[in-house]
């Protein structure tokens, strides 16, 4: 019998987004608005440790608190079929 661990994946900083392909989205309630982080963005800024979870996002518009959605990155729609007809 074989035993396999698997390891956690843990997404807590800007890297680990990067790492495992995966976008913050930001929404604001009062606004109705979506947003995302770029985490390439702050990884160009230096931030590759920064914990996102931590940071307190504030929607640029009414300056409300924005709820975060961790997201896997978009790749587009998928070409095959979901549906068949008869
Ligand atoms: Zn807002």
């Amino acid at each position: 019998m074989t035993i396999t661990h698997q390891t956690p994946v843990i997404i807590r900083r800007i890297s680990d987004l990067r790492d495992n392909h995966i976008t913050l989205g930001l929404f604001c309630l009062e606004c109705d608005r979506w947003g995302e982080i770029e985490p390439q963005s702050w990884l160009a800024e230096g931030k590759p440790d920064l914990n996102y979870v931590e940071q307190r996002f504030k929607c640029n518009q009414c300056g409300g608190r924005a709820t975060k959605q961790v997201r896997p990155e978009y790749t587009g729609l998928g070409t095959g079929t979901a549906y068949v007809g008869k």
